[in-house]
């Protein structure tokens, strides 16, 4: 096995002095350096400077001015500008991918396929929306007294700046999402990536700056979101916040912004749900668990932590589960071969570790995994927990990691009102070959999105967003227009 020659444009781009991209420039800052560290070999592998109040007064101050000239500009060249940063992201794959391994831990392989070419196919396909972001002419009934009449019409009027703060498991993709969604509305926006993350969101601004999006449309602020985060959010000029990570930060974000009768999107986690039916052979079962719930080490939030399976096939599936994942050898995320890298963040290790250790302490069994591999980065081995019920801990608290947490059932429509006990309603699969019961059981989930016989899959025509305590707002699909837009009546007497 051996991992990839680091470009020598990423090492260039490491060994610069790094903080923001604020009016199309980068700026490094006077703050506080804060090391950048590889999860996968615990070691600094760069710098950046965090960033305060005067950033984000400059960030917001250069949205702001930047907002009139981008909202008045034809509606295609923003399109086409979008167009012109996809083409730049596949120009810079490599260099990206390996910029997002070195940060995250993410396999080489996911940083390619999954985050550089999932951000350049939702930039061209919000791009596509530009010229049909339209309003509506419905009839009035006013009563004409003179032969005067009446017509009325809608338009869909941007927002303003955005504040778009951004999680460390799809430090990218996260905030292409939002990016080019207020982008081809008409708004500009100031990012906030994670500070486990700070980079790539520098280099795809940069990038930005070069194929000819104007200063101040696109800003990036680096630094501790405790501090930032409520500094963005307060500020006057800020229109709209859109938030994607964990549940209690994204309800202080929530909160914050509410406080002030802005708008928000909230994308959060929970505690995602799969059933399968009797009818899916085990080795099928097997495939799809590791589909919904290990992929990126569990670090997505649409992937399923609880798992129903059926009696009759629980033991049996559990045990190949746990060959399966336990032939599975860490590595380096560099390594095209590697199918287990580390988790993106020491914090993150201990906190899954942590909720494991509480699991078998409550008398859940530890099937497979449930600890860390004598390797100097953050690893967790795949895990699988035979909870003792549904009341489980594990049954309840989101991990974010390679923990499944698996329950036997006898009835499938008992295992369906397990599946919607839940305060959170992300997303959940069913998973069966009887499509009739795959549909009616869709009907019955309560979540944002359901799957049937596949998982975590996003498509940027199809809207994805929580209901419950995982969040509010639509991201994609036509869904995404009324997040970043208002609506505005005129009405005329002629
Ligand atoms: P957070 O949800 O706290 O962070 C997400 C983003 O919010 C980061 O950019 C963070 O900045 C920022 N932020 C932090 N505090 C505030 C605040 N008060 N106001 C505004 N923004 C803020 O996730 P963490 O990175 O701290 O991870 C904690 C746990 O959350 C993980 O262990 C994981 O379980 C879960 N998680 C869930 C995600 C999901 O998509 N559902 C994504 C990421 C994490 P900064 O990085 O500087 O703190």
């Amino acid at each position: 096995m051996s991992e990839v020659a680091i470009l020598p444009a990423v090492n260039a781009f490491l060994q610069r002095e790094h903080g923001h991209y604020i009016n199309g420039i980068s700026h490094p800052g006077q703050g506080e350096l804060r090391p950048v560290v590889n999860p996968a070999t615990a070691q600094q592998i760069a710098q950046v400077h965090d960033g305060g109040d005067e950033e984000v007064q400059a960030a917001m101050a250069a949205a702001r001015q930047a907002f009139t000239g981008w909202a008045s500009m034809p509606t295609l060249s923003r399109g086409a500008l979008l167009l012109k940063l996809a083409d730049a992201l596949e120009q810079h794959r490599e260099e990206l991918a390996q910029l997002e391994t070195l940060c995250s831990g993410k396999l080489i392989t996911l940083s390619r396929g999954l985050e550089l070419d999932q951000s350049v196919a939702y930039l061209r396909y919000f791009a596509g929306w530009a010229g049909k972001i339209t309003g509506e002419t419905p009839e009035l009934s006013l009563p004409s007294f003179h032969g005067e009449k009446y017509r009325g019409f809608t338009t869909r009027e941007p927002l303003g700046v955005v504040v778009g703060i951004i999680p460390w498991n799809f430090s990218i993709m996260i905030a292409v999402w939002k990016m080019a969604a207020a982008l081809v509305c008409g708004c500009t926006v100031v990012l906030k990536p994670s500070e486990f993350t700070p980079f790539t969101m520098l280099r795809v601004a940069q990038l930005a700056g070069e194929v000819g999006f104007p200063p101040g449309v696109i800003n990036v602020i680096n630094g501790n979101g405790g501090l930032l985060g409520p500094l963005l959010i307060n500020h006057p000029d800020c229109a709209k916040v859109t938030f994607t990570g964990s549940v209690p930060t994204g309800r202080a974000v929530g909160s914050a912004a509410s406080a002030l009768a802005k708008p928000v999107t909230l994308e959060l986690g929970g505690k995602n749900a799969a059933l399968f039916l009797n009818d899916m052979s085990t080795e099928e079962i097997v495939a799809g668990i590791i589909e919904a719930g290990y992929v990126n080490q569990g670090q997505i939030c649409a992937a399923a932590e609880r798992f129903y399976l059926p009696a009759e096939k629980f033991d049996r599936v559990l045990e190949v589960l746990c060959q399966r994942l336990s032939s599975l050898q860490p590595g380096s995320p560099l390594d095209e071969q590697c199918q287990l890298g580390p988790l993106a963040n020491r914090a993150h290790l201990e906190k899954v570790s942590k909720l494991v250790d509480q699991a078998r302490s409550e008398g859940d069994e530890v099937l497979c995994g449930g600890g860390s591999p004598d390797l100097p980065g953050y690893y967790y081995l795949p895990t699988v927990l035979k909870v003792r019920s549904a009341d489980s801990t594990l049954m309840q608290q989101e991990t974010f990691g390679p923990v499944g947490s698996f329950l036997a059932y006898q009835d499938e429509e008992q295992a369906l009102k397990q599946v919607n006990d839940s305060p959170f309603g992300l997303a959940a699969s069913v998973w069966t070959h009887d499509l009739s019961k795959a549909l009616r059981y869709s009907e019955q989930i309560k979540a944002g999105t359901v799957w049937v016989n596949m998982h975590t899959f996003l498509d940027p025509a199809l809207p994805f967003g929580g209901i419950k305590g995982s969040g509010n707002g639509r991201e994609f699909g036509s869904a995404f227009i009324q997040d970043y837009t208002r609506l505005k009546s005129v009405m005329v007497r002629y």
